[in-house]
């Protein structure tokens, strides 16, 4: 039963007698304790405890780090249930309770707070364990666990202030393991830990268990802010608002003996989703062993051969939560002398691999309905589904010959393989020749992003999964791994050194070939090939037939309920008809946004672009234009059937025009002499191109203004392509686009080019052609004006890229020399180029959908910035009632599941 929240109240109570709040009480109790009190009612065994509410949190922060009045008293009440229930009091000599004390806020973030357990143990508590388990051994490790825990956590102490007491006694044992350590060994340690606590702190370790709660429940509320938490949140976008809880509960002990042990399981595998009871366990250990690493767990089956009924019993708990929750669920258990105890249960975090299945898998085990499953998977976690694979077959066979060099952090999905390359500029230079790299760097910096970019992959020796390089590489969808420690890297020498202490050392120099796999971690030293994922083999390359591959059939079905229930339209931005096939087999519903001028760049096209753009007459100009205008047509063509049946927006050309021009002397004499001018004359008709700002200045419709033939030969190659299809049978719908307009009548100069050329196109091919005539809003002054520029469009496209840049002022280009100091500050909560600003650019957006709908209710809106592509802007998109949004072939994917997230939010 959910708590009505009561004003005045922090503590809440779960025991098996008495249970206040449930699974309903996410935000007050935060997950773990409101999933606590739900098991509990459920009448799974979990020990007893209290929850300290999320309210005390924001009460603590809000009041300069101090607490409600009221507190104390209900914490010592806490404790006297709690006594009650268990039959054991704190600080007892004789028969002492313990506690442990964790953080859980109602957001899940796994290992970003802290955790005390044994919480009780003195001096005189520990000869009371010692009676009571009759287990010296026991009751020494406990407390010399909570000394170092409480130490760290609570007194500040470091891990290696403790640690190398530890190893020197195991050193001079001659012995590598905790357990050989015996109760005498241990009582030592303890001895020596204190004296290291008062050497620090400057006093005693505190005896009072009283004290030491106190000290722990601070520890815990002080951790919500701590970096990780904080980086951690904002990664994941989870408010600072909500605080955390601290839940209170009676320890159960998993090392008391070979009858008892802990772990951490899954009700189904997080990794590809397969309904199969997953985990790991200790025997005779406690949960922070499992999480810290220091002994090697046991898979989850083992149990059965060591404690056949205590695993029968996880089994049906496991069972019992998973209906009752109706997801997978990540448990942590505790076995006491045989006893099982449940510690926790939360959803489990999964891949996009296991996501897709288990959604789709509980819709048919008929647990969830389809709205549910499309609700659990995280858009954004999609691109890992597309992303490139390593042969199967040939990374088994490098993996036996032991070419895994390392293993660093798994940040960003994905194969890649190349030559090593340890500067950005390298990265660059080879990707112009066409060489294939991995950038390998101590860290990244801003400074790196064009050698990103360039390369395959990224792989760096320092970082976290919230570095520059991690953020970055999944900004663009590369593979990437971070902190891999065994790496060493020598700019000077240009070499590199694999060492991770276990095997051989390999040294590599820049040049050499390795493989980095962004699923795993994996540094391999080895050239393999990678293959596309199994969804594009099935829907695009057609290599792997559906039946044959799980995950696309139940992709499919992902996708089909996704259209079933979004209300928004999907298309791809595509300049080619590859592009735009790659799209359609990812269900793009149409191409919003054709980029006209990456045409141009082609060897034979860039020569007739350049005469054009150096003509000093109109006839000169019409005469270079002619030459473009069959590439065009051609291409248009081969776009226009590629998405037959479905409407291209094509766009006019929008780039300033000194974009096409070379910039090195020798290229410039050799264009000079291509068109019989002088290399002045080419100079100076540079000179005139340039501009303070190109991004404001001569492009867009601007260009089409000052030289209407551009315009009209654009429009005349799209509806010639069109009527030759038409007249071959296709289905196509044009649409033709004006960029960059601000004000209405660019607009209505551009249309007059536009529909005089396109009525003299069909009148001469005897055939009638239905198109669509419409702009972009990037420019502020169209938003504000959008009414009367409505009264000239068929559409609107929000080009959110310019609209944001001109709006904030932040130049699209290079930004992110700032932005992320923005970020950081909490000025913007995100890079308002990757998740569209609907506080702000979002006001204009807003302004030009009324404006224009009021001047010509029929109008159509899209979206196609990169915004397009973003689950969280999509929802906005949403919200705000356009009725398509565009994006790049390879997020459509999301897109479609975002759109359908949004209708069903
Ligand atoms: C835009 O500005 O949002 C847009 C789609 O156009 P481009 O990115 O080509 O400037
Ligand atoms: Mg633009």
């Amino acid at each position: 039963m959910a708590q009505t929240v009561q004003p005045g109240k922090f503590v809440y109570f779960f025991s098996a007698g008495r249970t206040e709040g449930g699974a309903g009480d996410k935000k007050l109790l935060g997950g773990k304790g409101a999933n606590l009190a739900e098991m509990t009612t459920l009448g799974i065994p979990v020990p007893p405890g209290f929850t300290i509410s999320t309210e005390v949190c924001t009460y603590y922060y809000a009041n300069g780090n101090k607490y409600p009045a009221d507190l104390q008293a209900q914490i010592d009440k806490g404790i006297a249930e709690l006594e009650a229930a268990i039959g054991k009091k704190f600080g007892d000599k004789a028969n002492p309770l313990l506690v442990s004390v964790r953080s859980g806020a109602p957001v899940s973030m796994p290992g970003m707070m802290d955790t005390i357990l044994n919480l009780g143990l003195n001096d005189e508590t520990v000869a009371g364990l010692i009676a009571s388990t009759g287990n010296a051994r026991f009751a020494y490790d406990s407390y010399r666990r909570f000394i170092q825990m409480y130490g760290n956590v609570v007194l500040g102490l470091k891990h290696h202030d403790f640690e190398h007491i530890l190893d020197g006694l195991k050193k001079s044992k001659g012995v590598t393991e905790d357990l050989a350590l015996d109760a005498e060994d241990l009582k030592k340690l303890i001895a020596e830990y204190k004296v290291e606590v008062k050497a620090k702190i400057g006093r005693d370790f505190p005896q009072s268990p009283k004290e030491q709660l106190m000290g722990a429940i601070d520890a815990v509320f002080a951790s919500w802010m701590n970096d990780r938490a904080i980086t951690y949140r904002k990664l994941n976008n989870i408010s600072e608002a909500l605080g955390t809880a601290v839940n209170v509960q009676s320890m159960v002990f998993g090392n008391m003996g070979d009858d008892c042990g802990t772990g951490v399981a899954f009700t189904r595998n997080p990794a590809n989703g397969e309904r199969k009871f997953y985990g790991e366990f200790l025997m005779n250990a406690q949960g922070e062993d499992v999480v810290a690493g220091i002994r090697t767990p046991l898979s989850i089956e083992k149990l059965g051969e060591k404690m056949p009924e205590a695993l029968k019993e996880l089994h049906s708990y496991a069972d019992k939560l998973e209906h009752h929750y109706k997801d997978m669920q990540d448990i942590e258990f505790t076995i006491e002398r045989s006893k099982l105890y449940m510690l926790q249960t939360r959803s489990g975090k999964r891949t996009a691999f296991a996501a897709i299945r288990t959604a789709v898998e509980m819709v048919d085990e008929k647990l969830i309905d389809e709205k549910a499953a499309l609700k659990r998977i995280d858009a954004s976690t999609l691109p890992s589904l597309l992303a490139k694979i390593f042969d199967e077959k040939e990374k088994k066979e490098v993996l036996a010959k032991g070419l895994v060099v390392a293993t660093g952090l798994p940040a960003g999905p994905g194969a890649a393989s190349g030559k090593i390359a340890l500067t950005a500029e390298k990265a660059v230079e080879w990707a112009e020749k066409g060489v294939k790299s991995i950038l390998v760097r101590v860290e990244t910096s801003p400074e790196d992003i064009s050698g990103m970019h360039s390369s395959e992959g990224i792989l760096t020796a320092r970082g976290g999964m919230t570095s520059h390089a991690a953020v970055v590489a999944r900004g663009m969808n590369k593979p990437c791994i971070v902190g891999c420690s065994a790496l060493e890297v020598d700019y000077k020498t240009g070499t590199v050194e694999f060492n991770s202490g276990t095997a051989k050392a390999v040294k590599m120099k820049e040049g050499d070939h390795i493989s980095i796999d962004g699923f795993t971690g994996q540094v391999l030293n080895a050239s393999l090939n990678t293959i596309p994922s199994e969804l594009e083999q099935v829907f695009v390359t057609k290599t792997l037939p559906m039946e044959k591959s799980l995950l696309a059939q139940q992709y499919a079905r992902i996708m089909q309920w996704s259209d079933q229930y979004s209300r928004l339209k999907v298309r791809t931005n595509a300049d080619t008809p590859e592009d735009a096939a790659v799209a359609r087999s990812y269900g793009a519903m149409g191409i919003g946004l054709c980029r006209t001028e990456h045409m141009f760049f082609a060897e034979e096209r860039i020569a007739a672009m350049r005469e054009m753009i150096l003509s000093s007459s109109l006839e000169e100009r019409e005469k270079a234009l002619a030459k473009l205008l069959p590439y065009q047509r051609a291409d248009f063509k081969g776009i226009f059937s590629a998405m037959e049946g479905l409407a291209v927006t094509v766009r006019l050309l929008d780039p300033p025009l000194h974009e096409f021009l070379p910039h090195e002397e020798a290229q410039i004499e050799e264009l000079a002499k291509a068109f019989g001018k002088t290399s002045q004359y080419v100079h100076k008709k540079m000179d005139d191109l340039k501009e303070f700002n190109p991004m404001l200045g001569h492009r867009g419709c601007r260009l089409g203004v000052t030289y209407p033939e551009i315009t009209a030969m654009q429009t005349r190659a799209i509806i010639e392509a069109a009527a030759e299809l038409l007249k071959e049978g296709k289905k196509v719908f044009p649409e033709i686009m004006v960029p960059l307009v601000g004000h209405f009548k660019e607009l209505a100069n551009q249309a007059k080019v536009i529909r005089e050329t396109a009525d003299a196109v069909m009148k001469e091919k005897g055939i009638k052609v239905e198109y669509a005539l419409g702009t972009m809003i990037e420019v502020p002054r169209a938003a504000v004006t959008a009414d009367e520029i409505a009264e000239h469009a068929e559409f609107f496209s929000f080009g959110t890229n310019d609209l944001t840049q001109m709006t904030s002022g932040f130049s699209r280009d290079d930004s992110e020399h700032y932005l992320p100091y923005y970020i950081e500050k909490g000025i913007y909560p995100q890079n308002p180029f990757q998740v569209f600003d609907w506080e702000g650019v979002g006001k204009l957006v807003e302004i030009a959908i009324e404006k224009g709908r009021k001047t010509n209710p029929k109008i159509k809106l899209g979206v196609c910035g990169e915004h397009g592509g973003d689950p969280a802007s999509i929802g906005y998109c949403h919200r705000v009632g356009l009725d398509y949004v565009s994006c790049s072939p390879y997020r459509v994917p999301i897109a479609r599941l975002a759109a359908a997230q949004a209708a069903l939010a």
